[in-house]
């Protein structure tokens, strides 16, 4: 186990993006598995960009790319988390925008005519609820 702590010493290994490139590489195994042959040829791009990654010296380089992906990647889970939240709220609450600063506000339902003021830019506005 030595030999191989000693050749990892200095190497990038596996991060976020490389975690990524093979589950890429393992989901299109599996489709062309049961499809077509193409895919799991095409497959093998993703898992050897991902060896080539976990073996690189480059650290920088590599810490760049996964950055760039990170900034992709984040808001997706963020966004659907957002969206079950706001389903979950659909019955006890209403979603208005605020008319100045965009930002989306929660008021509870079915109490009339209300005056709702806006936590970040305090712009009043009248909405029926
Ligand atoms: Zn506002």
């Amino acid at each position: 186990m030595n030999w191989f702590q000693n050749f990892m010493m200095g190497r990038h290994g596996l991060d976020q993006l490389g975690f990524a490139l093979m589950i890429t590489w393992f989901v299109l195994a599996m489709v062309g598995n049961f499809t077509t042959y193409l895919l799991v040829i095409l497959a093998l791009i993703p898992l050897a960009f991902c060896v080539f990654r976990m073996f690189s010296r480059n650290q920088y380089r590599r810490a760049k790319e996964n950055d760039a992906f990170l900034k992709v990647w984040r808001p997706i889970p963020a966004w659907f988390r957002r969206v079950k939240n706001r389903l979950k709220g659909m019955k006890t609450h209403r979603y208005y925008k605020c008319p100045n600063c965009k930002n989306t506000l929660r008021v509870p339902k079915g109490k009339g005519k209300i005056c709702i003021t806006c936590p970040v830019c305090r712009t009043e506005f009248i909405k029926k609820t």
